[in-house]
């Protein structure tokens, strides 16, 4: 392949949608760290590939797979610059393998000036891979790629004079381990104006994990969540430009379905937002699309949001379920920014599900700071409430797993739950519904759990582990354990409580880490007056 001038756009597999002509000799390898099935329907990666496309003319894009590149045969010379998308914390391993399956040396420092860069976007926080990648890319990934990528399509072939121009240039949202000093702030880079540059689907496949013919189109109908509630990274790493437009117009959402049925003839679409979404304009969209004849989906919903006439919307556009994140039992939800959610509101929801015949989600956690086995029974029992209150012939499904301590967020400063406590918390809150019929609890397997603490709020050191996963993958939660135990005896300190706001990320700027420790310290001395901290 090398020399070869390649086709604009060439996917593993066929896609529908657009088709771009024309050739470019600059090539570019896109690694999707999911299976095909599930990273096809990702956002992220086809709103850079598409703004790349249109924004480089030269440039070629090849993309694969965790489970397609092994039959790609690939060598890391046959392109000039190789991007990573790391949509979670659990595909560090897997991009470290994808890595050493088209031939690059492991680390990045051993790859001389005739590999091409590699790039990673998605993760919030680049330490642990920061051995293994030349550049990470930090928030929406659009304007610093077609800035990096016309950079090395002017210096082709000299990666290290690549970099260090990059570096002087102080690109935003670009952090470069190796040439930048531990004292540099890297500002992330905000998201575009959604009416503007619109974040939704540019190709479909049949084998997704929607369970969906491909006639289907997802929209980002708000970025970011003006709540900010302390855990919640999302609500911390999105919407992050707030002077640019961070909700989609009504009339958008209309011109992007009309452009997707030149493709296909569209008959879901599914909507993206967190709980600060206007409802009024929310409302507005489904009823618009409703009269397009396409049956409408949405996910969790805001307890506070939720009235008849958006769930008669719901219904009559084919929804088939409310979810709602009550996240933990009413003593609790002050530590999450949720004391609007009474048990009363929940109950009230609860009727206009048996009212409308709509199967009811509950998104709920545990391992909260300051909690109690007495918070976790409670929570257990509001749960058998519920599933009382709501119709017999109705599904109900919980989803329950532990907090999770993300960087960027107030929490990044708390204790993390062991792993030990982890099972035993569940069991304690599963066990309450020993015998009880039409629960259907789900949380995340152990081995996930686990590995996403540790990697989450980690460093460097973490690299040993990633490596061993990468090569010898063991999804055994004991025998990861077994392993965390042999190559970082003190793992125990990503779990514990931080003394002070020194963490390795803190160069990294979603937020003002000031303020995210400051917000710490007043829920730490409001714990301390509720009688729950130390
Ligand atoms: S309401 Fe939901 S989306 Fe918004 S900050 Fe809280 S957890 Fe995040």
């Amino acid at each position: 392949m090398k020399g070869e001038q390649v086709e604009r756009y060439i996917s593993p597999r066929i896609e529908t949608g657009p088709y771009f002509p024309g050739r470019g000799d600059f090539r570019v390898l896109f690694l999707n760290t999911n299976p095909y099935r599930v990273g096809v329907v990702n956002l992220g990666w086809q709103t850079v590939v598409e703004y790349l496309l249109v924004a480089c003319p030269f440039v070629s894009i090849r993309i694969e797979y965790a489970d397609t590149i092994e039959y790609a045969h690939l060598e890391p010379l046959d392109f000039d610059l190789v991007a990573i998308h790391i949509p979670f914390e659990t595909n560090c391993p897997t991009a470290i393998r994808m890595l050493n399956q088209i031939g690059f040396p492991l680390f990045s420092r051993e790859r001389n000036s005739s590999f091409p860069i590699v790039i990673a976007g998605g993760v919030y926080n680049p330490f642990p891979l920061a051995d293994f990648v030349d550049v990470f890319v930090l928030g929406d990934g659009r304007l610093p790629m077609v800035e990096l990528v016309n950079l090395c399509f002017g210096e082709k072939g000299n990666k290290q004079k690549v970099l260090e121009i990059a570096s002087e240039r102080k690109i935003r949202g670009v952090f470069i381990p190796n040439l930048c000093g531990a004292q540099e702030q890297i500002s992330a880079s905000p998201e575009l104006s959604l009416n503007e540059y619109p974040i939704h689907t540019i190709w479909s496949s049949e084998d997704n994990v929607y369970g969906l013919p491909p006639d289907y189109l997802s929209i980002m109908v708000a970025l970011g969540c003006r709540y900010k509630c302390p855990f919640c990274v999302v609500s911390h790493c999105q919407g992050i430009g707030r002077d640019r437009e961070t909700e989609i117009e009504t009339n958008r959402v209309l011109e992007i379905l009309n452009w997707r049925r030149e493709f296909i003839s569209v008959k879901t679409v599914k909507l993206f937002f967190a709980s600060s979404v206007n409802v009024e304009k929310l409302k507005r969209i489904i009823s618009e699309l409703t009269k397009e004849k396409v049956d409408v989906l949405v996910g969790s919903l805001n307890c506070r949001q939720i009235d008849e006439e958006l769930v008669t919307l719901l219904k009559q556009s084919g929804q088939n379920r409310i979810t709602i994140a009550p996240e933990t039992n009413q003593n609790q939800r002050w530590k999450v920014s949720k004391e609007y959610i009474t048990d009363e509101r929940i109950f009230e929801i609860v009727k206009l599900a048996n009212k409308y015949d709509l199967p009811l989600s509950l998104y709920l956690m545990y391992g909260l700071p300051g909690e109690t086995d007495k918070d976790i029974i409670e929570l257990g029992k509001l749960v058998k409430e519920v599933r009382r209150a709501l119709n017999s012939s109705l599904e109900m499904q919980v989803h329950c797993n532990q907090v999770y301590l993300k960087p960027h967020t107030p929490w990044q400063y708390a204790g993390q739950i062991s792993p030990e406590e982890n099972i035993r918390r569940f069991n304690l809150f599963s066990g309450e519904f020993t015998g009880i019929p039409k629960i259907e609890v789900k949380t995340l397997d152990i081995y996930s759990s686990i590995l996403q603490s540790l990697l989450a709020r980690s460093d460097k050191e973490m690299g040993k582990l990633l490596v061993n996963l990468a090569f010898s993958p063991s999804y055994d939660s004991r025998e990861l354990m077994k392993r965390v135990e042999k190559l970082i005896p003190d793992w125990q300190r990503y779990f514990t409580e931080r003394e002070l706001p020194e963490e390795p990320w803190s160069q990294i700027v979603f937020q003002d880490h000031k303020i995210l420790w400051q917000r710490w310290m007043a829920f730490k001395k409001r714990l301390k007056q509720e009688g729950r901290g130390e």
